[in-house]
């Protein structure tokens, strides 16, 4: 497998071209951002912890029936993906009252949402990605109502499997985001699942262990990045989720060194979006 010409770099992640059609390479970088980039940094690790994680994640979803554009791990940071039309939506998935739900909706913190709200987002940081509804994606031509039906049931589905294995590690998903694409007519999850797109707390003491840590100077970012990993990478959890519906996981297991971190201290600047 040859790794060919930049597809495409976004804050965190490189995509290049393969030598092997419909097969692409998604590069964790060590770079960190956060308020629509108005903070940003880089910290040694960052990009191969969220790449263990993301790993585990989509092989955890494969095995449990969930489509993922997940081929196999290249070395810590580099995975091979197959190639997806993406689809620009930002598709979150709250079981908790945290973030910008909070900030603009009279939500209170830490408010349990049961049944969880889907939220839809137009991937667009020059617009700072506002919300959308299914008339403003299918006007707008971004998809179909079938093809948003199949993205909320699977938004959805993979929300419970998430849930029950953070839940086996002591950990609460209060939120994610995801997006996905299309692999012909099957939608399919691409981009990453890792701690810069989940808000993730202790079940015990209610801390972050997750990019709010870095957003909000809550302390050691990568140190909690790398308990994170552990915790949630414990083979343990997998057997207290449900079986799965089939297929082997197609990588081997990811046994990427992780060296000590040395982290960088953040610059702060003003905020646009605050994520
Ligand atoms: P919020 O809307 O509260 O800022 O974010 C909700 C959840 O979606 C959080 O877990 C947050 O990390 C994730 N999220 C929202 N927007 C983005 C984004 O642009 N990039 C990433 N990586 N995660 C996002």
């Amino acid at each position: 497998m040859k790794q060919k010409g930049l597809l495409y770099s976004g804050k965190a992640k490189s995509v290049y071209r393969t030598d092997t059609k419909g097969q692409l390479i998604v590069e964790f970088r060590d770079d960190i951002t956060a308020f629509d980039g108005g903070k940003k940094d880089q910290l040694r690790n960052k990009g191969s912890y969220n790449a263990e994680a993301s790993a585990f994640i989509f092989q955890y979803l494969e095995k449990n029936g969930v489509k993922t554009h997940f081929v196999e791990m290249l070395d810590p940071r580099r995975m091979l993906v197959r190639e997806l039309s993406m689809i620009p939506l930002e598709v979150i998935v709250r079981n908790v009252a945290a973030g910008s739900i909070v900030r603009n909706y009279p939500f209170k913190e830490g408010t349990k949402l049961n049944p969880p709200v889907i939220v839809i987002d137009y991937k667009d940081d020059s617009r700072h990605d506002p919300m959308l509804n299914d008339d403003l994606i299918v006007a707008l031509k971004l998809a179909t109502l079938k093809e948003l039906a199949a993205i909320k049931k699977a938004a959805l589905k993979i929300n419970a499997l998430l849930v029950k294995l953070m839940a086996a590690q002591g950990i609460t998903l209060v939120d994610f985001k995801i997006e996905f694409g299309r692999a012909g007519k099957t939608i399919c999850l691409g981009d990453e699942i890792s701690m810069d797109s989940m808000r993730l707390w202790d079940k015990k003491t209610k801390e972050s262990l997750d990019k709010d840590v870095y957003r909000f100077d809550k302390g050691d970012v990568m140190a909690t990045y790398n308990r994170v990993v552990k915790r949630i990478t414990k083979t343990a959890a997998q057997k207290k989720v449900p079986a799965g519906t089939g297929g082997k996981p197609k990588a081997k297991p990811m046994t990427a060194k992780k060296p000590k971190v040395a982290a960088k201290k953040p610059v702060k600047k003003s905020v646009a979006k605050k994520r």
